[in-house]
Protein backbone atom coordinates (compact mmCIF):
# COMPACT_ATOMS: atom_id res chain seq x y z
CA UNK A 1 0.00 0.00 0.00
CA UNK A 2 1.17 3.48 -0.76
CA UNK A 3 0.16 6.72 0.59
CA UNK A 4 0.91 9.71 -1.07
CA UNK A 5 3.77 11.97 0.38
CA UNK A 6 3.03 15.64 1.15
CA UNK A 7 4.40 17.61 -1.56
CA UNK A 8 4.96 21.53 -0.17
CA UNK A 9 6.44 23.05 -3.63
CA UNK A 10 9.01 24.70 -2.11
CA UNK A 11 12.93 24.74 -0.52
CA UNK A 12 13.53 25.24 2.67
CA UNK A 13 15.85 28.13 3.35
CA UNK A 14 17.80 29.63 6.30
CA UNK A 15 15.05 32.20 7.32
CA UNK A 16 12.02 29.76 6.51
CA UNK A 17 13.45 26.08 7.41
CA UNK A 18 11.88 23.13 7.48
CA UNK A 19 10.58 20.69 10.01
CA UNK A 20 12.10 17.07 10.06
CA UNK A 21 12.07 14.09 12.39
CA UNK A 22 14.82 15.12 14.11
CA UNK A 23 14.70 18.52 14.16
CA UNK A 24 14.61 21.79 11.98
CA UNK A 25 16.20 21.42 8.66
CA UNK A 26 18.28 24.70 8.26
CA UNK A 27 19.05 25.10 3.79
CA UNK A 28 22.46 27.77 3.58
CA UNK A 29 22.55 28.73 0.04
CA UNK A 30 26.67 29.78 -0.30
CA UNK A 31 26.51 33.35 -1.97
CA UNK A 32 27.52 33.22 -5.73
CA UNK A 33 28.19 29.19 -5.05
CA UNK A 34 31.21 29.14 -3.03
CA UNK A 35 32.26 29.75 0.67
CA UNK A 36 35.38 30.98 1.97
CA UNK A 37 37.41 28.75 4.12
CA UNK A 38 36.01 31.41 7.20
CA UNK A 39 32.75 31.01 6.29
CA UNK A 40 33.03 26.89 5.96
CA UNK A 41 34.72 26.75 9.22
CA UNK A 42 32.04 28.99 10.80
CA UNK A 43 28.85 26.83 9.70
CA UNK A 44 30.80 24.11 10.86
CA UNK A 45 30.73 25.44 14.22
CA UNK A 46 27.61 26.64 13.95
CA UNK A 47 26.28 23.13 13.27
CA UNK A 48 27.67 22.04 16.54
CA UNK A 49 26.85 24.70 18.75
CA UNK A 50 23.04 25.11 17.12
CA UNK A 51 22.31 21.69 15.29
CA UNK A 52 23.09 18.10 16.09
CA UNK A 53 26.63 18.97 13.93
CA UNK A 54 25.18 16.81 10.95
CA UNK A 55 25.41 18.57 7.29
CA UNK A 56 23.76 17.72 4.27
CA UNK A 57 24.90 18.76 0.55
CA UNK A 58 21.80 19.50 -1.50
CA UNK A 59 21.01 18.71 -5.63
CA UNK A 60 20.70 22.28 -5.54
CA UNK A 61 24.73 22.74 -3.69
CA UNK A 62 23.67 24.15 -0.82
CA UNK A 63 24.78 23.07 2.34
CA UNK A 64 21.68 21.83 5.21
CA UNK A 65 22.02 21.84 8.94
CA UNK A 66 20.27 19.10 10.84
CA UNK A 67 18.76 19.17 14.21
CA UNK A 68 18.30 22.94 15.04
CA UNK A 69 15.16 23.63 17.27
CA UNK A 70 12.82 26.62 17.67
CA UNK A 71 15.29 28.20 20.68
CA UNK A 72 18.59 27.41 18.66
CA UNK A 73 17.34 29.01 15.27
CA UNK A 74 17.94 32.18 16.10
CA UNK A 75 21.24 32.28 17.60
CA UNK A 76 22.15 30.14 14.95
CA UNK A 77 20.69 32.71 12.01
CA UNK A 78 22.83 35.31 13.96
CA UNK A 79 25.88 33.35 14.06
CA UNK A 80 25.35 32.98 10.10
CA UNK A 81 24.61 36.42 9.22
CA UNK A 82 27.75 37.89 11.05
CA UNK A 83 29.58 35.60 8.04
CA UNK A 84 27.37 37.11 5.27
CA UNK A 85 25.56 33.84 4.34
CA UNK A 86 21.44 34.99 5.28
CA UNK A 87 19.48 37.02 3.01
CA UNK A 88 18.06 40.38 4.23
CA UNK A 89 14.58 38.72 3.76
CA UNK A 90 12.54 35.45 3.28
CA UNK A 91 11.55 36.39 -0.24
CA UNK A 92 15.24 37.52 -1.07
CA UNK A 93 16.36 34.11 0.23
CA UNK A 94 13.68 31.87 -1.71
CA UNK A 95 13.81 33.89 -5.39
CA UNK A 96 18.16 33.26 -4.54
CA UNK A 97 17.87 29.77 -6.17
CA UNK A 98 20.91 29.59 -8.31
CA UNK A 99 23.88 27.00 -9.29
CA UNK A 100 26.50 28.11 -10.51
CA UNK A 101 29.39 25.56 -11.95
CA UNK A 102 32.29 24.89 -9.50
CA UNK A 103 34.52 24.86 -12.02
CA UNK A 104 35.47 28.29 -13.28
CA UNK A 105 37.05 31.88 -13.89
CA UNK A 106 36.73 34.87 -12.67
CA UNK A 107 34.46 35.96 -15.26
CA UNK A 108 32.04 33.40 -14.37
CA UNK A 109 32.12 34.79 -10.92
CA UNK A 110 31.50 38.56 -12.21
CA UNK A 111 28.52 36.47 -14.08
CA UNK A 112 27.01 35.30 -10.54
CA UNK A 113 27.19 38.53 -8.85
CA UNK A 114 24.96 39.83 -11.54
CA UNK A 115 22.62 37.20 -12.25
CA UNK A 116 22.07 37.22 -8.38
CA UNK A 117 21.40 41.04 -8.26
CA UNK A 118 18.74 40.34 -10.87
CA UNK A 119 17.28 37.44 -8.63
CA UNK A 120 16.26 39.75 -6.10
CA UNK A 121 14.09 42.18 -8.89
CA UNK A 122 12.55 38.57 -10.42
CA UNK A 123 8.82 38.66 -10.15
CA UNK A 124 7.55 35.78 -8.13
CA UNK A 125 8.05 32.69 -9.29
CA UNK A 126 6.99 29.29 -7.98
CA UNK A 127 9.67 27.86 -4.59
CA UNK A 128 11.25 25.29 -6.72
CA UNK A 129 12.00 27.72 -9.80
CA UNK A 130 15.57 27.56 -10.28
CA UNK A 131 18.61 28.96 -12.43
CA UNK A 132 21.90 27.47 -13.42
CA UNK A 133 25.09 29.43 -13.96
CA UNK A 134 27.28 26.86 -16.10
CA UNK A 135 29.69 29.19 -17.90
CA UNK A 136 32.44 27.21 -17.54
CA UNK A 137 35.00 25.74 -19.79
CA UNK A 138 32.24 23.13 -20.43
CA UNK A 139 28.84 22.90 -19.28
CA UNK A 140 28.85 20.08 -16.28
CA UNK A 141 25.00 21.13 -14.27
CA UNK A 142 23.20 19.59 -16.81
CA UNK A 143 21.44 17.07 -15.19
CA UNK A 144 20.85 19.37 -12.27
CA UNK A 145 16.90 20.49 -11.49
CA UNK A 146 16.90 24.02 -12.98
CA UNK A 147 14.52 26.24 -14.99
CA UNK A 148 16.95 28.28 -16.84
CA UNK A 149 20.28 27.97 -17.74
CA UNK A 150 22.89 30.49 -18.69
CA UNK A 151 25.67 28.83 -20.67
CA UNK A 152 27.87 29.50 -23.49
CA UNK A 153 27.09 28.16 -27.22
CA UNK A 154 29.37 26.48 -29.40
CA UNK A 155 31.32 29.61 -30.44
CA UNK A 156 31.50 31.23 -26.82
CA UNK A 157 28.91 33.44 -26.98
CA UNK A 158 25.99 33.64 -23.49
CA UNK A 159 23.02 32.41 -23.88
CA UNK A 160 19.82 32.15 -21.86
CA UNK A 161 18.43 28.34 -22.52
CA UNK A 162 15.13 27.39 -20.89
CA UNK A 163 15.19 24.23 -19.22
CA UNK A 164 14.03 21.05 -21.88
CA UNK A 165 14.41 22.98 -24.70
CA UNK A 166 17.61 22.09 -26.69
CA UNK A 167 18.44 25.44 -27.84
CA UNK A 168 18.82 28.92 -26.03
CA UNK A 169 18.44 32.88 -26.69
CA UNK A 170 21.81 35.07 -27.41
CA UNK A 171 21.85 37.30 -24.21
CA UNK A 172 22.13 41.17 -24.53
CA UNK A 173 21.97 41.97 -20.68
CA UNK A 174 22.20 39.19 -18.21
CA UNK A 175 20.12 40.77 -16.20
CA UNK A 176 17.36 41.87 -18.06
CA UNK A 177 17.00 38.97 -19.93
CA UNK A 178 16.87 36.60 -17.35
CA UNK A 179 14.01 38.38 -15.33
CA UNK A 180 12.23 38.70 -19.21
CA UNK A 181 12.46 34.90 -19.41
CA UNK A 182 11.01 34.41 -15.79
CA UNK A 183 8.05 36.89 -16.95
CA UNK A 184 7.86 35.18 -20.32
CA UNK A 185 7.24 31.87 -18.02
CA UNK A 186 4.67 33.58 -15.77
CA UNK A 187 2.62 35.19 -18.47
CA UNK A 188 2.62 32.14 -21.01
CA UNK A 189 0.82 29.66 -18.19
CA UNK A 190 3.62 28.03 -16.83
CA UNK A 191 2.65 28.68 -13.01
CA UNK A 192 -0.60 27.27 -11.72
CA UNK A 193 -1.53 27.38 -8.29
CA UNK A 194 1.92 28.85 -7.46
CA UNK A 195 2.92 25.52 -8.97
CA UNK A 196 5.20 25.13 -12.17
CA UNK A 197 8.53 24.33 -13.73
CA UNK A 198 9.89 25.34 -17.24
CA UNK A 199 10.19 22.43 -18.28
CA UNK A 200 6.98 21.55 -18.30
CA UNK A 201 6.15 24.28 -20.01
CA UNK A 202 8.40 23.49 -22.66
CA UNK A 203 6.66 20.30 -22.77
CA UNK A 204 3.31 21.56 -24.33
CA UNK A 205 5.46 23.07 -26.84
CA UNK A 206 5.41 26.63 -25.69
CA UNK A 207 8.97 28.09 -26.52
CA UNK A 208 9.93 31.48 -26.06
CA UNK A 209 11.04 33.60 -29.58
CA UNK A 210 14.44 33.37 -30.95
CA UNK A 211 15.95 30.47 -29.66
CA UNK A 212 18.77 29.29 -31.70
CA UNK A 213 21.68 28.79 -30.69
CA UNK A 214 22.90 25.33 -29.47
CA UNK A 215 24.73 25.07 -25.84
CA UNK A 216 28.59 23.84 -26.41
CA UNK A 217 28.97 19.97 -25.47
CA UNK A 218 28.43 19.07 -21.62
CA UNK A 219 31.00 17.23 -19.64
CA UNK A 220 29.09 14.22 -17.62
CA UNK A 221 29.06 14.50 -14.11
CA UNK A 222 32.61 14.97 -12.84
CA UNK A 223 33.71 12.31 -10.47
CA UNK A 224 35.80 12.60 -6.98
CA UNK A 225 39.51 13.09 -7.38
CA UNK A 226 42.17 15.70 -8.55
CA UNK A 227 40.56 18.40 -10.92
CA UNK A 228 42.98 21.06 -12.70
CA UNK A 229 42.25 23.94 -10.05
CA UNK A 230 41.54 21.71 -7.54
CA UNK A 231 39.77 18.86 -5.29
CA UNK A 232 36.63 17.16 -5.62
CA UNK A 233 35.36 15.21 -2.80
CA UNK A 234 32.42 12.97 -1.65
CA UNK A 235 30.73 11.44 1.56
CA UNK A 236 27.98 8.42 1.56
CA UNK A 237 24.78 10.38 0.21
CA UNK A 238 26.45 13.54 0.54
CA UNK A 239 26.23 13.76 4.58
CA UNK A 240 29.15 14.80 6.64
CA UNK A 241 29.59 15.80 9.91
CA UNK A 242 30.29 19.98 11.43
CA UNK A 243 34.25 18.32 12.11
CA UNK A 244 34.78 16.99 8.25
CA UNK A 245 33.30 19.88 6.94
CA UNK A 246 35.90 22.15 9.79
CA UNK A 247 38.99 20.15 8.41
CA UNK A 248 38.02 20.74 4.51
CA UNK A 249 38.06 24.71 5.67
CA UNK A 250 41.80 24.33 5.57
CA UNK A 251 42.39 22.98 2.56
CA UNK A 252 42.55 25.15 -0.49
CA UNK A 253 41.07 28.53 -0.69
CA UNK A 254 37.90 28.60 -1.59
CA UNK A 255 35.07 25.69 -0.82
CA UNK A 256 32.53 25.12 -3.64
CA UNK A 257 29.45 23.14 -2.89
CA UNK A 258 28.12 21.00 -5.86
CA UNK A 259 24.72 19.61 -7.45
CA UNK A 260 26.67 16.19 -7.36
CA UNK A 261 26.88 16.13 -3.26
CA UNK A 262 30.42 17.11 -3.42
CA UNK A 263 33.05 19.88 -2.34
CA UNK A 264 35.22 21.12 -4.99
CA UNK A 265 38.01 22.71 -3.07
CA UNK A 266 39.82 25.23 -4.93
CA UNK A 267 43.30 25.35 -5.35
CA UNK A 268 44.09 21.72 -3.15
CA UNK A 269 47.11 20.36 -4.57
CA UNK A 270 46.46 16.95 -3.26
CA UNK A 271 43.57 14.82 -2.17
CA UNK A 272 42.69 15.29 1.28
CA UNK A 273 42.41 11.87 4.02
CA UNK A 274 39.86 12.40 6.65
CA UNK A 275 37.51 10.20 7.99
CA UNK A 276 34.20 9.41 5.79
CA UNK A 277 35.62 11.53 2.87
CA UNK A 278 35.35 9.69 -0.65
CA UNK A 279 38.29 10.47 -3.49
CA UNK A 280 38.37 7.06 -5.15
CA UNK A 281 35.71 6.97 -8.18
CA UNK A 282 35.50 3.23 -8.05
CA UNK A 283 33.98 3.24 -4.96
CA UNK A 284 30.43 1.32 -4.56
CA UNK A 285 28.70 4.02 -2.20
CA UNK A 286 28.84 6.36 -5.24
CA UNK A 287 26.67 3.92 -7.13
CA UNK A 288 23.87 4.94 -4.92
CA UNK A 289 21.70 8.09 -3.38
CA UNK A 290 19.27 7.58 -0.76
CA UNK A 291 17.40 9.97 1.10
CA UNK A 292 17.20 10.58 4.81
CA UNK A 293 14.76 8.23 5.10
CA UNK A 294 13.27 6.79 8.60
CA UNK A 295 13.17 7.73 11.26
CA UNK A 296 14.56 11.54 10.70
CA UNK A 297 11.94 12.14 7.92
CA UNK A 298 8.59 12.42 9.12
CA UNK A 299 7.04 11.12 5.75
CA UNK A 300 9.38 8.19 5.36
CA UNK A 301 7.50 4.98 4.81
CA UNK A 302 10.85 3.01 5.67
CA UNK A 303 14.84 2.88 5.64
CA UNK A 304 16.79 3.90 3.04
CA UNK A 305 20.60 4.37 3.72
CA UNK A 306 21.13 1.44 6.08
CA UNK A 307 19.44 0.10 2.77
CA UNK A 308 21.94 1.42 0.41
CA UNK A 309 24.68 0.47 2.40
CA UNK A 310 24.35 -3.03 2.28
CA UNK A 311 23.44 -2.76 -1.07
CA UNK A 312 26.11 -0.72 -2.43
CA UNK A 313 28.23 -4.10 -2.67
CA UNK A 314 25.83 -5.77 -4.98
CA UNK A 315 25.64 -3.42 -7.78
CA UNK A 316 27.80 -3.46 -10.36
CA UNK A 317 29.54 -1.01 -11.75
CA UNK A 318 28.08 1.53 -13.85
CA UNK A 319 24.60 0.50 -12.44
CA UNK A 320 23.10 3.28 -10.06
CA UNK A 321 20.37 2.91 -7.43
CA UNK A 322 18.27 5.06 -5.70
CA UNK A 323 16.71 4.17 -2.32
CA UNK A 324 13.66 6.69 -1.81
CA UNK A 325 11.88 6.53 1.82
CA UNK A 326 8.69 7.79 -0.08
CA UNK A 327 7.30 8.47 -3.77
CA UNK A 328 8.18 11.78 -3.27
CA UNK A 329 11.91 11.06 -4.45
CA UNK A 330 13.92 13.97 -2.68
CA UNK A 331 17.22 12.70 -2.93
CA UNK A 332 17.49 11.76 -7.05
CA UNK A 333 13.87 12.99 -8.76
CA UNK A 334 14.72 12.47 -12.19
CA UNK A 335 15.23 8.74 -13.59
CA UNK A 336 17.53 6.29 -12.37
CA UNK A 337 18.56 2.83 -13.74
CA UNK A 338 17.13 1.36 -10.56
CA UNK A 339 14.85 2.52 -7.63
CA UNK A 340 13.73 1.09 -4.67
CA UNK A 341 10.88 2.84 -2.72
CA UNK A 342 9.77 2.58 0.08
CA UNK A 343 5.69 2.02 0.77
CA UNK A 344 4.04 0.64 3.63
CA UNK A 345 4.16 -2.63 2.66
CA UNK A 346 7.88 -2.89 2.08
CA UNK A 347 9.74 -1.59 -1.09
CA UNK A 348 8.69 -0.91 -4.41
CA UNK A 349 11.81 -1.76 -7.52
CA UNK A 350 11.16 0.57 -10.45
CA UNK A 351 14.03 0.37 -13.80
CA UNK A 352 14.64 3.21 -15.27
CA UNK A 353 12.32 5.33 -13.88
CA UNK A 354 11.89 7.87 -10.54
CA UNK A 355 10.37 6.81 -7.10
CA UNK A 356 6.53 7.69 -7.94
CA UNK A 357 6.68 5.55 -11.30
CA UNK A 358 5.15 2.20 -11.81
CA UNK A 359 7.20 -0.56 -10.17
CA UNK A 360 7.78 -3.77 -11.75
CA UNK A 361 7.66 -5.29 -8.56
CA UNK A 362 6.25 -4.40 -5.23
CA UNK A 363 6.01 -5.56 -1.42
CA UNK A 364 9.33 -6.07 -1.36
CA UNK A 365 11.19 -7.11 1.40
CA UNK A 366 15.29 -5.88 2.55
CA UNK A 367 15.71 -9.80 2.45
CA UNK A 368 14.98 -10.31 -0.69
CA UNK A 369 16.53 -7.17 -2.54
CA UNK A 370 19.98 -8.14 -2.36
CA UNK A 371 19.37 -11.38 -5.02
CA UNK A 372 17.42 -9.27 -7.24
CA UNK A 373 20.25 -6.54 -7.85
CA UNK A 374 22.74 -9.46 -8.51
CA UNK A 375 20.48 -10.15 -11.77
CA UNK A 376 19.37 -6.35 -12.61
CA UNK A 377 19.01 -7.65 -16.25
CA UNK A 378 16.60 -10.86 -15.24
CA UNK A 379 13.36 -11.27 -16.92
CA UNK A 380 11.03 -11.09 -13.57
CA UNK A 381 12.65 -6.99 -13.00
S1 LIG B 1 11.79 11.20 -0.44
FE1 LIG B 1 12.82 10.76 1.49
S2 LIG B 1 13.40 12.74 2.35
FE2 LIG B 1 11.88 13.13 0.71
S3 LIG B 1 9.93 13.20 1.81
FE3 LIG B 1 10.19 11.09 1.12
S4 LIG B 1 11.19 10.02 2.80
FE4 LIG B 1 11.40 12.22 3.18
Amino acid sequence: MSVAPEIKGWCPGALRPMQSGDGLVVRIRPPLGRLTPAQAAAIARAALNHGNGIIDLSARANLQLRGVSESSHTPLIADLRSHDLIDPDIETESLRNLIVTPFRDATTTDLAATLTAALARMPHLPGKFGFALDTGPRPVLTEASVDIRVERSADGRLILRPEGHPLGKPVRDLAADAIAMAEWFIAHGGVTNDRGRMAALIARGVIPEDCDSAPAYALPQPEPGLHADGALVAMAFGQMRAETLAALATFGHEIRPTPWRMLFLVGAKALPDYPGLITDPADPILRVTACTGAPACPQARGDTRQLAWSLALHLPRGQALHVSGCAKGCAHPGPSGLTLTATLSGYDLIRDGSASDTPSLTGLSRQAIPDLLKAPHAPSL
